[in-house]
């Protein structure tokens, strides 16, 4: 069975359609380097079962210029039959930590590893050394490759969450370049005041970000690598909603990290778009949940972490508190998106642990992984359905993953911006 070599989107292609069976092939992986030529070839994928956010229908799609369609284009480069396969939007993570923090050698294998997993779009919620050199090496942010934004230029307040954090991770030889006395004002930006915001503000603006990250942590979130319960641990909330005016200004939406009820209460208040975790302590007010759901605020679910950040004998009553939180935030209407809060990893554990606590039902928890998590991260592209002029991104996988969720770790066809994803160099 030679057939998947024709895969190659630098092969030569005939003139004339071809017609090429995928299921049962190999599951090929491309470094983004390779997959890059054809975005602009025209390719129909026939015989799929599209994931429409409840179920799976038949029907066929059509790329253009790396965009669905469903109407059948005068020329097709390439026909793609996916053979009855169950056809889902790539998958996302609105909330790691993986990249930017060593070299970027060291984050070539986790690049293999995201499209490897079908993780296609992912977001640093905190401090990386990325520069433009280092994204262009590892092929962000183009067909083909892995889609990244940043949520650099984090906000606390003076000793409070990341400090200590940061400071163990610098020992531990993260930040590679950077001093102890740097971390401040490079990894985070410690805010006291209004005045203070505004002198650091063109500081924090360089960072690029897509997001700004702001820390709010209250009395009564006591986790590992954070200060102590007692006092407060990240900003003052009352500058909250001066920080929330100044980033909406200039279109950059505010994604909190939050520990208790009460911060939520204070984010959601002060007008912030998403939370970087649900809270670790207490449990939300009903009106508040219905306030995040009017404003549309997202919500990332960072549940595995807390076998990290909790007390092994903490954690049965913490997993019932987090359920019990997200019940309440679905009932509200509020979205969900993937967030790993992982340092090495896909959201693939993530999702997993999610299934393992039955914090969501299958169908929804597909339509968060695939659907709303690209949509929370990118938020002015469209991305994340099959829909006319979205961008023609998909994962055909071999079984329905909603008879058998293990369908989501086999992967037979990966496509990203029209751009069939392969590995460059096998068997030839
Ligand atoms: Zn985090």
């Amino acid at each position: 069975m030679n057939r998947s070599i024709h895969l190659y989107p630098n092969a030569v292609r005939p003139a004339v359609s071809r017609r090429e069976f995928l299921l049962g092939a190999a599951a090929f992986l491309s470094l983004p380097a390779h997959a890059m030529a054809a975005a602009s070839a025209t390719l129909a994928f026939e015989n799929g079962l599209w994931f429409d956010g409840e179920k799976f229908s038949p029907g066929t799609r059509f790329s253009v210029d790396g965009r669905f369609t469903h109407r059948r284009p005068a020329r097709v480069d390439r026909t793609l039959d996916l053979a009855g396969a169950c056809v889902v939007s790539p998958f996302a993570d609105a909330h790691n930590h993986g990249f930017g923090v060593k070299t970027a050698a060291d984050d070539r294998k986790l690049v293999t590893r995201h499209l490897a997993d079908g993780v296609f779009y992912t977001r640093m919620l905190g401090p990386t050394l990325m520069d433009e050199t280092w994204k262009d090496a590892l092929g962000l942010n183009r067909p083909g490759g892995l889609d990244m934004a940043f949520g650099d230029g984090m906000l606390t307040g003076i000793g409070g969450h990341p400090s200590q954090l940061q400071a163990m991770l610098l020992k531990q030889g993260l930040y590679p370049g950077l001093t102890a006395d740097q971390l401040d004002g490079t990894t985070y930006f410690q805010i006291e005041s209004v005045a203070d915001l505004e002198a650091k503000w063109s500081k924090i603006r360089a960072k690029h970000g897509d997001i700004l990250k702001v820390v709010l942590q209250s009395p009564g979130g006591r986790t590992a690598f954070a200060p102590p319960a007692t006092k407060r641990a990240g900003l003052d909330p009352e500058l909250l909603p001066a920080i929330v005016r100044k980033a909406h200004q200039e279109n950059l939406p505010v994604a909190a990290h939050i520990a208790t009820a009460s911060d939520f209460r204070d984010a959601v208040g002060a007008g912030v778009d998403q939370l970087a975790h649900p809270p670790t302590f207490g449990m939300i007010d009903k009106a508040d949940a219905e306030l995040a759901a009017r404003h549309g605020v997202v919500v990332m679910t960072t549940a595995a972490n807390l076998k990290i950040l909790l007390p092994p004998a903490d954690l049965p009553e913490a997993l019932d508190r987090l359920r019990a939180n997200y019940r309440l935030l679905q009932a509200a209407g509020v979205k969900f998106a993937i967030g790993s809060d992982n340092v090495s990893d896909t959201s693939i554990g993530e999702v997993a642990f999610l299934r393992e606590i039955k914090a969501f039902d299958d169908v929804h928890l597909l339509r968060i992984w695939s659907t709303d998590t690209p949509a929370a991260i990118f938020p002015k592209r469209r991305l994340g359905r099959f829909d006319d002029g979205y961008e023609a991104s998909l994962l055909a996988l071999d079984g329905d993953p909603l008879r058998d969720w293990s369908a989501t770790r086999r992967i037979r066809l990966r496509v990203k911006q029209g751009v069939v994803l392969e590995e460059p160099a096998r068997g030839a």
